[in-house]
């Protein structure tokens, strides 16, 4: 009997440790500069953030999903889930413990697909949080269907030359360095025919034209961009694993860093119910508080149940990635995880939001930026719709039609076939009365 809930003492301790750095030492970072987390630092701001990563690093907890080889310690993704859990309220946390989104994927795919000398140059500083990536995949007229992505790489003697325009390529404005996806061959369809390069963030033709901002950013504040790639020459030697190879190597990047997001958002939706029963014993109206009114008992209850099963269905997929080594394997849990998300964290958000009243929907509480974070859960790695299509076609692989016009489990069938089965026996019984 193999199963088990319980976490290994010795991580326990790193994880009570984690619980109280965040806390105490990283969570006023959020306050203190709550967009700036991509922003490369300048020499005083390092003096406050290296301090930070050093001791994260002294507890053996910095990037712990890779493995020692590229300085983490292999813990795999059920423990970075639990850690996740604990940096996912806080904004700066993922990157003072070296495991934020987008980098975290992008090193991933480097790792995995990078020559030697691809590693030395983008992986090593990117791991060691010298510089940042960004991910240049959507288009502005494509993004959950690659088939009908246009921008392309074209053969120039040994060099490649990259023509079109991306879209929400975010934190480009700051990274070092794009990955692009691209297609070089149109002649065999988007799921052969495009490649991945990695191409530095100062090649000549690479133009940021706008970067947009989400809701309650300024119109070009924000991070997400719209580039031009205008005839961009990179060497052969800036291909990422092969001609042809993106959509298989997306997949993997893809994978990593939907589950990776969904163990953030169950800390930010922990922290929301928190929020929210701390506000339902603090506040009394009516002749009671607000924690013995059926309405606000059902919001907790709802809330909740809602954040344990995703809660457990979240660790159960992480465990099953290490399990099986292989994101293909875990392709229907990974998109099911990635459907229940938004609403998860919209709904408790929500509801922690309406039991404080007037002061929840202003800027001095967190939920309105929590439900906005929900909404962009469901589009950012490709929207809701697609990846519930995904899970259908997933899980009904395991099914087959009815082999004539009634279903299997007709109740008239089944009972013919029963009373087959039992012919003799009520032969007899009719026989003995
Ligand atoms: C905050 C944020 C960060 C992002 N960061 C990056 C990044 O770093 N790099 C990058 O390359 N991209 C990034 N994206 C883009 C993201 O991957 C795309 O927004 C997403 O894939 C959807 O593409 P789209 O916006 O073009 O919507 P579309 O593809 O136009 O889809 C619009 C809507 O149509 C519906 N729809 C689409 N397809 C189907 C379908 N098959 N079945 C049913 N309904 C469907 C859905 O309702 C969907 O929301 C980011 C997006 C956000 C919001």
């Amino acid at each position: 009997m193999a199963w088990d809930f319980e976490t290994d003492p010795q991580f326990q301790r790193k994880l009570d440790w984690a619980e109280a750095f965040v806390r105490e030492e990283v969570e006023p970072l959020d306050l203190i500069w709550p967009h700036e987390q991509f922003v490369p630092p300048d020499p005083p701001r390092r003096a406050v953030l290296d301090p930070l990563k050093q001791r994260v690093r002294d507890q053996g907890l910095w990037a712990t999903h890779l493995g020692p080889d590229l300085g983490g310690q292999g813990y795999g993704q059920l423990k970075l889930a639990l850690l996740n859990e604990i940096l996912g309220r806080s904004s700066w946390a993922p990157m003072i413990f070296g495991c934020q989104a987008p980098d975290t994927g992008n090193a991933e795919i480097i790792a995995h697909f990078g020559t030697e000398e691809q590693k030395r140059r983008y992986l090593r500083p990117l791991l060691d949080g010298e510089l940042f990536s960004s991910y240049s995949m959507t288009e502005p007229q494509a993004g959950a269907d690659p088939t009908r992505f246009t921008t392309s790489a074209v053969r120039d003697g040994d060099d490649w030359i990259i023509n079109g325009w991306k879209f929400f390529s975010s934190n480009a404005a700051t990274a070092a360095f794009l990955i692009v996806m691209v297609v070089t061959d149109p002649d065999v369809g988007a799921y052969h025919g495009m490649s991945m390069f990695l191409v530095p963030t100062d090649t000549p033709g690479v133009r940021i034209e706008r970067n947009v901002g989400l809701y309650g950013e300024p119109l070009d504040g924000g991070a997400h961009a719209l580039i031009h790639y205008d005839n961009v020459r990179v060497a052969d030697s800036a291909l990422l694993g092969g001609a042809g190879q993106a959509f298989a190597i997306a997949q993997t990047r893809l994978g990593g860093g939907r589950i990776h997001h969904a163990m953030r958002t169950i800390g930010l939706a922990r922290s929301a119910l928190d929020m929210m029963c701390e506000r339902a014993l603090s506040r009394e109206t009516a002749g009671s508080r607000l924690s013995d009114k059926q309405f606000v008992q059902g919001y907790i209850a709802d809330s909740y149940a809602q954040l344990q099963q995703f809660r457990l269905f979240v660790l159960y997929t992480a465990w099953e990635i290490d399990k099986y080594n292989d994101y293909r394997k875990v392709r229907k849990d990974i998109a099911a995880v990635k459907v229940v998300m938004p609403t998860v964290l919209h709904d408790i958000a929500w509801r922690a939001m309406q039991v404080h009243g007037a002061l929840g929907v202003t800027n001095e509480m967190p939920f309105f930026t929590m439900i906005h974070g929900a909404g962009v859960l469901g589009l950012a790695d490709g929207p809701t719709e697609v990846h519930k299509g995904t899970v259908a076609k997933q899980v009904l692989r395991d099914y087959r039609p009815s082999e004539d016009l009634w279903p299997s489990q007709w109740i008239p069938k089944k009972l013919e076939a029963a009373r087959a089965k039992f012919a003799d026996y009520l032969e007899h019984e009719v026989g003995n009365q």
